[in-house]
């Protein structure tokens, strides 16, 4: 564990238990600031440390992709006073919902921050699109990319610009470098909409800044031996942290959970990973293991699993160091072996 990490969880332990001991708490968590994901919530709450704590919709182990807004999201989306996502491109759920709250509540658009790098969906070669209701999810309008569900209209999305906006992967916090314009921006505006507590934010995002910094070093070096070993993933989710680390990942293919009903199915898939040299394959914990059983069985390839969106994790500051690094300890523990 890293020591920083720990120092500062001890002194917002301390912090805590001195605010319980007494006096008036210094904001409840009413502070009326709701993220839609765990990963950027894991940011959020690191700028907002002892002074609130930030509201998360999409909470368990579900999957943003497939997420529907409960009634008592939407009763949060009314009380807030500034809410954090990534875009139509990624959580397509809330497109809606947010067009609706009436100007009530800032919106801030992460996918549209000036400085954040956006990287497009791939196809082709071993890449198999995202195509809805695939990618290992069991639900239509698996969204990667796809505004085509009430996303956000663009007005320049005419003719001429294909698909352009349309085919961004949302995953962009798995760029430490978006992780740390992420923090910069949500400081920035949380500033805007709480001044009393400015600096407490700025000084927070420094702190965090510096630790993403150190974490991104940190898995650099962890990383530097497997960066060039083949495979392949379950959904193209990993562009980010691929383009980072200088990962070779070869394809992505997508999963159903009706793959055994398709005998023709499951070979074109095995042989898609034969094809592709991959030396493992990586899962995710929404996909059953049978499946993945299934079309590797009899196969040379290691296995292992990826969360990229931290649905296996406890929601909190300390998810988007814990979700790096158990990416890059994955990948290290099946594309080092032998
Ligand atoms: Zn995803």
């Amino acid at each position: 564990m890293d020591l920083r990490w720990f120092g500062k969880m001890v002194s917002a332990f301390s912090l805590l238990s001195a605010l319980m001991l007494g006096g008036a708490p210094a904001q409840a968590r009413e502070g009326g600031v709701i993220v839609s994901v765990k990963p950027v919530h894991s940011l959020v709450a690191g700028v907002m440390n002892g002074v609130g704590e930030p509201g998360l919709l999409v909470r368990g182990g579900e999957s943003p992709h497939t997420y529907s807004l409960r009634p008592s999201d939407a009763r949060m989306l009314d009380d807030a006073r500034i809410v954090f996502w990534i875009g139509g491109v990624f959580e397509t759920f809330l497109a809606r919902p947010l067009d609706s709250l009436a100007g009530d509540a800032r919106i801030v658009t992460l996918s549209e921050v000036p400085g954040m790098t956006l990287l497009p969906v791939r196809e082709g070669g071993a890449w198999e699109g995202h195509v809805h209701g695939g990618g290992g999810h069991d639900h239509a309008g698996d969204a990667h990319g796809h505004v085509a569900d009430g996303g956000h209209e663009h007005p320049d999305e005419g003719h001429g610009h294909e698909d352009e906006h349309a085919s961004i992967d949302g995953h962009l916090w798995l760029d430490p470098a978006n992780a740390r314009r992420i923090v910069e921006t949500v400081a920035d505006a949380l500033g805007e909409v709480d001044p009393a507590n400015a600096a407490a934010y700025r000084s927070n995002a420094a702190a965090m800044i510096a630790e993403i910094e150190a974490l991104e070093r940190e898995l650099d070096q962890r990383l530097g031996t497997v960066r060039d070993r083949p495979y392949v993933v379950f959904h193209d989710a990993y562009r980010y942290f691929e383009e980072a680390f200088g990962l070779n990942a070869v394809g992505s293919i997508t999963i159903s959970p009706d793959i055994q009903s398709g005998a023709r199915r499951l070979a074109e898939i095995r042989q898609r990973i034969v094809d592709s040299g991959a030396s493992c394959v990586f899962s995710e914990p929404l996909i059953e293991a049978r499946l993945i059983d299934t079309v590797t069985e009899g196969l040379d390839v290691g296995r292992g699993e990826l969360d990229p969106e931290g649905t296996s994790l406890p929601p909190g500051r300390d998810l988007y160091p814990t979700l790096m690094r158990a990416l890059a300890e994955e990948l290290v523990a099946c594309l080092g072996r032998g």
